[in-house]
């Protein structure tokens, strides 16, 4: 069945949605985006989404006139029509259709598009085995605060991983992991939560900022900071967060299984937690 997508205040078929040659999303990757979640036909966290696309356009000095009610609206119309009730809601604005030039035109009129993509996002069926990742050198710029669609270091890092038999990949600088391709990486270890602080070095996850709350909440103690690749490979237990994987094990690194090889307990908790929150609010 056709999706039913939206560019620029239309709603068409898929087939029908088409975006300039000249835009420059497509020649500079100059455009952000932001996937919100949706459980039983709802956006989950999405304000916080909408701050994150403010934040990015504006680290940019992209002017993009919609508001957030009318973004929201949008959204919440591309889901209905599509009758999604699980999965996630893309939604992408780029500088949009200038001639081609390394200079920002004078005059931009940014483009918008979204559409759903239908997941198992509760039941995903990849939490009972957890990931496997391996460790890359993270090659991608110094502005990864900043959620644009150039996206090519991470989708060759994963494919690395696939074609290792692994799930994912955590990248690695200066002898740290920053994050993995799509997620932000986590370890357990002596029971407290470690994950790498912010800073222009890794993208300010919603879904990490949820998750570190909800664990203080529950009484475990979470620790900000950078850690290495050997502290991993020997944490008591690891996982990643984002938007569409909520809160997902890692089972082992670069091919040596963490704690005793499963899903750890606490992660698995905080995978709950999570939901429980998101399917009350
Ligand atoms: N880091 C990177 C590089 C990402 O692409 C994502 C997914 N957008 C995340 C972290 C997780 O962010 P969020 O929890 O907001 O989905």
């Amino acid at each position: 069945m056709s999706r039913t997508v939206y560019v620029n205040g239309e709603f068409l078929d898929e087939e029908n949605a088409k975006i300039s040659v000249f835009d420059r999303g497509f020649l500079f990757a100059d455009g952000v985006y932001e996937v919100s979640s949706v459980i039983d036909g709802k956006l989950i966290d999405n304000a916080a989404h909408m701050a994150r696309l403010r934040r990015s356009l504006s680290e940019l000095r992209m002017v993009f006139a919609m508001s957030d009610e009318e973004i929201i609206a949008a959204q919440e119309e591309v889901v209905a029509r599509n009758g999604l009730v699980e999965g996630a809601l893309y939604l992408q604005v780029s500088r949009g259709v200038a001639d081609r030039d390394f200079a920002l035109p004078k005059d931009p009129k940014p483009s918008i598009v979204m559409f759903t993509q239908e997941k198992k996002l509760v039941d995903n069926p990849a939490v009972a085995k957890g990931w496997a990742v391996i460790t890359l050198e993270d090659i991608r710029w110094r502005r990864r605060d900043i959620k644009t669609v150039q996206l090519l270091a991470p989708s060759l890092a994963k494919q690395a991983a696939l074609d290792a038999g692994a799930d994912d990949a955590w990248m690695v600088e200066d002898g740290k992991i920053t994050e993995g391709t799509s997620n932000n990486a986590w370890i357990i270890k002596g029971g407290k939560i470690i994950t790498r602080q912010l800073s222009n070095d890794i993208l300010h996850g919603i879904t990490r900022k949820a998750v570190m709350r909800l664990a203080s909440e529950d009484g475990l103690v979470v620790e900000e900071r950078a850690f290495t690749e050997d502290e991993a490979m020997s944490a008591d237990e690891a996982f990643v967060t984002s938007a569409t994987t909520f809160v997902m094990p890692v089972v082992s690194i670069n091919g040596k299984g963490v704690g005793n090889g499963n899903p750890g307990s606490v992660t698995l908790r905080l995978r709950e937690l999570y939901i429980e929150e998101a399917r009350r609010s």
